[in-house]
C-alpha cells in the first residue's frame, strides 16, 4: 500500500465552517419506545444531524444483549419521518447492509470489531457496490493506522465516496482513565495524511464514563475534529449495553452548551504571532537534531571502543544513572517524568541498535 492512500470523498458532511457535525443516539434500539423518546429528546435540542442506534450488537460474551435485529430499523423507519433527522446503523455483514439498505437507512458505519478482518471489510465493500451510501470506518481496536486506512480503502475502492473516519480510540494494555485510549496521535496521522476525509470522534466509546465527556469532547474539538459521535439514552440508568457512558438528550443539550468552539485560524495578528513562535520552534528543533546527531557520534566512538575492549554494550549501571540524572535535570526544567523516560528509553534505544550495528561491521 502506499503510504498516502488515495481516498477520494464528496461534499456530503457538513463543511468545517459548520462543524461540530453532531451524531447522537443510544448504544443499542432496546424497543420503539426507548428509540422514540429518546429521538424527540435530541430533536428537542436541534442539534443532532444524525441519529445512531445499534441493531446488532457486537458482544464481548454471548448470552449478553445482543441488539434487536431488523425489527429495529422499523423504528429508526419512524425517527427519520417524525423527527427529521438523518439515521445511522452498524453494519458487520453483508446481510446487515442488505436490511438497512431496504428500510431507507441514511448512513451505515463500520464497527471497530469489524474493522479489524479485512475479510469481513472486504465482504462490505462488495455489497456496497453500486449503493452510493454514506459510510463511516470507525478506527480499529488496535492501534493500527494501515489497517484503519486499509479499511477506508477497500470501502472507497468499492465507489463509496460519500466517507468518513470516526475515532473511538483503542485497546491498550496500560492503564488509563479511558475506556478506549485515544492515541490522538493517530487520527492527528490520519488527517495528515488524508486532509480531505472528515474526521469524527467517538466520544462515549473513548470515555466508557459520563465524566469524561467534556473533557474528550473538548479535547477533540481543539483537535479539529470534524464531528463528535455521543451515546444517547432517555434513561441511561437502565440501558441495556453501555449504560456507564450514555448521557440523556438534556445533558447533551448541556455538553454542547459548555463546549468552546474555537476558530481554525485567526486574525493576520494572531497568524503573524504565531508565524513567529513557529519560527523559533524551527530553530530550536533544528538544534535538537543536530545535538542529537553529535551525541550519535559519540555513541558510535564508544561503540567502537568497547568492541575493541571487549565490553558488552549494554552497561546497565551507567544506563540507570543516566535515568536518574536526566530526570533530576529534566524535572527541574518543569519536564513530565513520564516523558522524561520515554524520550531517554528511546535514544538509549537506538543508541543500542547502533553500537549493535558497530559490533557486527566495525569500520
Ligand atoms: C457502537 O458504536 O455502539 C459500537 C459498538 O462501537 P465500537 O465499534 O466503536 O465498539
Ligand atoms: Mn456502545
Amino acid at each position: 500500500m502506499s503510504p498516502e492512500p488515495n481516498i477520494i470523498t464528496d461534499n456530503f458532511w457538513t463543511p468545517l465552517s459548520e462543524r461540530p457535525l453532531l451524531i447522537s443516539g443510544p448504544c443499542s434500539a432496546e424497543s420503539e419506545e426507548q428509540v422514540m423518546k429518546t429521538a424527540f429528546g435530541l430533536q428537542k435540542t436541534g442539534k443532532v444531524k444524525i441519529f445512531r442506534a445499534g441493531m446488532w450488537k457486537p458482544r464481548t460474551r454471548p448470552g449478553e444483549f445482543e441488539g434487536v435485529g431488523v425489527e429495529g430499523l422499523k423504528w429508526l423507519k419512524r425517527v427519520k419521518t417524525e423527527t427529521g433527522m438523518l439515521t445511522a446503523v452498524e453494519v458487520a455483514n453483508p446481510q446487515h447492509v442488505e436490511a438497512a439498505l431496504t428500510f431507507g437507512i441514511d448512513v451505515l458505519w463500520i464497527g471497530a470489531r469489524t474493522v479489524v478482518n479485512p475479510f469481513s471489510v472486504q465482504e462490505l465493500a462488495e455489497v456496497l457496490k453500486g449503493t452510493g451510501i454514506p459510510v463511516m470506518v470507525k478506527n480499529p481496536l488496535t492501534p493500527d493506522i494501515k489497517l484503519w486506512m486499509g479499511a477506508l480503502e477497500r470501502i472507497n475502492k468499492a465507489g463509496i465516496t460519500k466517507l468518513a473516519a470516526v475515532h473511538r480510540g483503542f485497546h491498550y494494555f496500560q492503564k488509563s482513565p479511558y475506556r478506549n485510549a485515544p492515541m490522538w496521535e493517530i487520527p492527528i496521522e490520519l488527517k495528515r495524511l488524508v486532509p480531505h476525509l472528515p474526521l469524527i470522534t467517538d466520544i462515549s466509546h473513548i470515555s466508557g464514563r459520563r465524566e469524561l465527556l467534556l473533557e474528550i469532547a473538548q479535547k477533540a474539538l481543539d483537535l479539529e475534529t470534524n464531528g463528535l459521535m455521543i451515546e444517547s439514552h432517555y434513561n441511561p440508568l437502565v440501558a441495556m449495553t453501555d449504560a456507564a457512558q450514555q448521557i440523556t438528550p438534556e445533558a447533551l443539550n448541556d455538553l454542547m452548551n459548555n463546549l468552546k468552539i474555537r476558530e481554525i485560524s485567526g486574525t493576520i495578528d494572531f497568524e503573524n504571532k504565531l508565524e513567529a513562535l513557529r519560527t523559533e520552534i524551527d530553530k530550536l528543533d533544528g538544534e535538537l537534531l543536530q545535538l542529537l546527531a553529535k551525541r550519535m557520534e559519540i555513541v558510535d566512538e564508544i561503540g567502537q571502543y568497547k568492541r575493541e575492549n571487549n565490553i558488552t554494550i549494554l552497561q546497565l549501571k551507567r544506563w540507570q544513572h543516566i535515568i536518574d540524572d536526566r530526570i533530576a535535570i529534566g524535572s527541574n526544567l518543569g519536564l513530565d517524568n513520564r516523558f522524561l523516560i520515554q524520550l531517554l528509553e528511546l535514544v538509549h534505544e537506538a543508541s543500542i541498535q547502533r553500537q549493535t550495528k558497530i559490533f557486527k561491521n566495525p569500520s
